[in-house]
């Protein structure tokens, strides 16, 4: 289509949301005053909260694609890069309520008003700066990196554009983890993808507003292939063991490619060529082989959502039929007219069962405590073809949009965690604001099931909503209300042969027992032996389940060790793992670089800062919802402490990760 014919652009702005591209124009024209015309019509970052008059959206969309057109004749927007003040009352008028200046560099950088494709490496060489002499020497280093999902990947992307040498180790035949894994029907991101994408690789063309697993994985792939990730990549290989050797301040690897795998033979010995210098293979029987790697730091990314956790149910062993967790689903399997038990309502099984309840003959969904199931705004839609257009070539329009879903999904929502200690409304609620989404979210809920008291008694949550993560209904609702599904919140007494028995008695048949369960998340890095200073080890620092380091990253006694996702790292208000990953990362190419450029062999957390930090999060985290009397969730180890989550704000996190101090670790030259 050319993009100098006014009309056909015309039509294709259709397809735009009135806010973001409202903002698109004020950079082309510079005309201020369309945010005292649009601001009263803007009641908060979510489409359905605009109200923009139609006749004022036309005449939007008439402007942009005048401008378009003279761009077309080689214009240039009036105000490409507006001052910061503007930029903050931009973005305030954007989300209908006030965002601090604070937000404006974050923000600048995240949504990519700020075009630069080297901001992740700038940062982390400015880090140090005070403490690096630039180009005074290059040290040799190579980088060990366990995992090869999005965190993984983020970082050895990073790496390669340093020029760094690394190695990944990946347990599966694929890129992905999360995304590789999970294959069950329904599986999909419940953040908006707009926002669920790194800064520096946007995409414009997401299939679905919530894409789909396989949208997801052919992204990771695309990222991997187009930075040049995958032939690092030792796959099929699992780390076992990571030990330090304090004589030479090097990480020991140890990783088993088992047997069953060798089909990827070929390209792994390849590449183990190139890194003849640093990785030693031994073939130490007929089946698997183990691989050593000699490395000067370890970034260790293997998620806290990556071992399944299947319940210690009685007489689960006698269960003559199939059990199946959600992150192991098989390719071929045949639901029609099979009885299924669905076993929990988390973030999977709100998904599963939508997707699977038309098949089976029957569904019993066991819930031992409900979710917060809320409206989420095109949770099923299909970006129309209009929309990838104007996200693709309306200037500032995709920057603007990603800033708004940041609002709606992340720190706009951060407000609704606090714990009010004034609040006189009652244990649903934790403060006015928390009251007031509550009242949506049941809203959605009545509406959904009017007619149905029955259902209603049964799903509400008994804890205030952010007590445990929201999730979006992609039909949750609609499923309990089929005939062939039912809902059960008894407790399980007995798995027998071919049924599921609850206290009071009832008997449930299943053919499938579906484990919608979740993960070991508090057993982190878990089942890996890591031995760090001393031969200390992560189990006796962190015991099973109480895993702590400083900014979720660097630990004492363990230098040169850098996690991703690691122990209270989560985003429990909204937000994007891979908003994360880019701010982890960011945080140790500034340490990398020391080792890099400095007389630096290592890096190591001081006690007294991870202390401080750790008493920190957990003060924070005492006047959070989760740590509300009422709520029991997967964040909590078993003594109750919160292990998983943080209690920053996004712009919390990506300021306290911004800059590497080397004053924070021991040195050792
Ligand atoms: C079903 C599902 C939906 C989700 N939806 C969202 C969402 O909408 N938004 C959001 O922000 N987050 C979501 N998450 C969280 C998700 O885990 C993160 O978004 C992100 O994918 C985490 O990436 P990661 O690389 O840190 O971890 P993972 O994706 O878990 O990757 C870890 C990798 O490490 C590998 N590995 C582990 N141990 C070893 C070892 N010893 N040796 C070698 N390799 C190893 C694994 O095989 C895996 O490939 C979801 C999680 C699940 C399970």
């Amino acid at each position: 289509m050319s993009l100098s014919d006014f009309s056909s652009i015309r039509a294709r702005l259709e397809g735009a949301n009135p806010v973001p591209l409202a903002m698109s124009l004020i950079h082309m024209t510079g005309d201020l005053s369309l945010l005292e015309h649009i601001t009263p019509h803007i009641r908060g970052a979510w489409e359905h909260l605009e109200s923009i008059p139609p006749e004022l959206t036309g005449d939007i969309r008439d402007r942009m694609a005048a401008c378009m057109v003279e761009m077309s004749k080689g214009g240039s927007p009036s105000m490409a890069q507006p001052s910061s003040s503007v930029i903050q009352k931009m973005m305030s008028a954007a989300v209908g309520e006030q965002v601090s200046e604070a937000y404006v560099p974050m923000l600048l950088e995240q949504v990519g008003l700020q075009v630069s494709d080297q901001h992740m490496l700038n940062l982390a060489q400015s880090a140090t700066h005070d403490e690096v002499q630039s180009g005074a020497q290059t040290n040799d280093i190579h980088i060990a990196i366990i995992g090869a999902g999005a965190s993984g990947l983020c970082a050895a992307i990073q790496l390669g554009k340093l020029g760094i040498p690394y190695t990944i180790f990946e347990k599966n035949a694929e890129v992905g983890g999360t995304w590789y894994e999970n294959r069950y029907p329904g599986c999909a991101v419940d953040t908006p993808n707009h926002f669920y994408q790194f800064s520096f690789e946007p995409n414009n063309n997401w299939p679905n507003y919530f894409s789909q697993r396989d949208a997801i994985q052919a992204y990771l792939e695309h990222c991997a292939d187009k930075y040049e990730v995958r032939q690092h990549i030792r796959f099929n290989t699992e780390v076992s063991s990571v030990v330090f050797d304090e004589a030479t301040q090097t990480w020991l690897i140890q990783a088993i490619e088992k047997a069953s795998q060798l089909s990827f033979n070929q390209a792994t010995i390849e590449t183990t060529a190139q890194y003849s210098d640093h990785i030693t293979i031994q073939t130490t029987n007929a089946t698997d082989r183990v691989e050593h790697l000699h490395a000067n730091a370890v970034i260790c990314a293997v998620g806290q959502l990556n071992r399944p956790a299947i319940p210690k149910l009685p007489g689960l062993e006698q269960y003559q039929g199939r059990v199946i967790h959600t992150a192991q689903w098989p390719d071929q399997i045949d639901l029609k007219g099979k009885k299924v038990a669905l076993i929990g309502t988390g973030a999977s099984a709100v998904q599963v069962g939508p997707a699977i309840a038309a098949q089976v003959e029957s569904l019993a969904v066991l819930q031992r405590s409900g979710s917060w199931v809320v409206r989420r705004p095109n949770i099923d839609g299909v970006v129309s073809e209009d929309t990838k257009w104007v996200l693709n070539n309306v200037p500032f329009y995709a920057p603007w949009y990603r800033f708004q879903l940041f609002w709606a999904f992340g720190d706009g929502l951060f407000e609704a965690l606090k714990i009010d200690p004034t609040w006189q409304g009652g244990s649903e609620s934790i403060s006015a604001f928390n009251a007031r989404l509550r009242e949506s979210m049941m809203k959605h809920i009545r509406r959904e099931l009017v007619g149905r008291d029955d259902l209603l008694k049964k799903v509400v949550p008994d804890f205030p909503p952010f007590g445990k993560r929201v999730l979006g209904d992609a039909g949750w609702y609609s499923m309990l209300k089929r005939d062939n599904v039912r809902l059960e919140t008894g407790e399980i007494k007995q798995v027998h042969a071919k049924a599921v028995e609850l206290e009071d008695g009832t008997l449930l048949e299943a053919d499938i027992l579906v484990m919608a369960t979740g993960f070991q998340a508090g057993r982190m890095l878990w089942p890996m032996d890591i031995q760090g200073r001393g031969g200390v080890t992560i189990r006796q620092k962190w015991s099973d389940d109480d895993p702590r380091a400083f900014l979720g990253i660097t630990a004492p006694e363990f230098p040169n060790f850098f996690m991703m996702y690691g122990p209270n790292t989560n985003i429990g208000h909204g937000g994007s793992a891979l908003f994360l990953a880019e701010c982890q990362t960011r945080y140790f190419m500034g340490l990398i670089q020391a080792l890099r450029t400095q007389p630096i062999r290592s890096v190591e957390c001081r006690q007294d800062v991870h202390d401080r930090y750790n008493q920190e999060i957990d003060r924070l985290l005492g006047q959070l919802s989760w740590s509300h009397p009422s709520v029991s969730t997967w964040y909590k180890n078993a003594k109750g402490r919160i292990v998983t989550n943080q209690p920053w704000s996004l712009l919390d996190y990506w300021r306290l990760t911004y800059e590497a101090k080397l004053s924070d670790y021991h040195l050792v030259g």
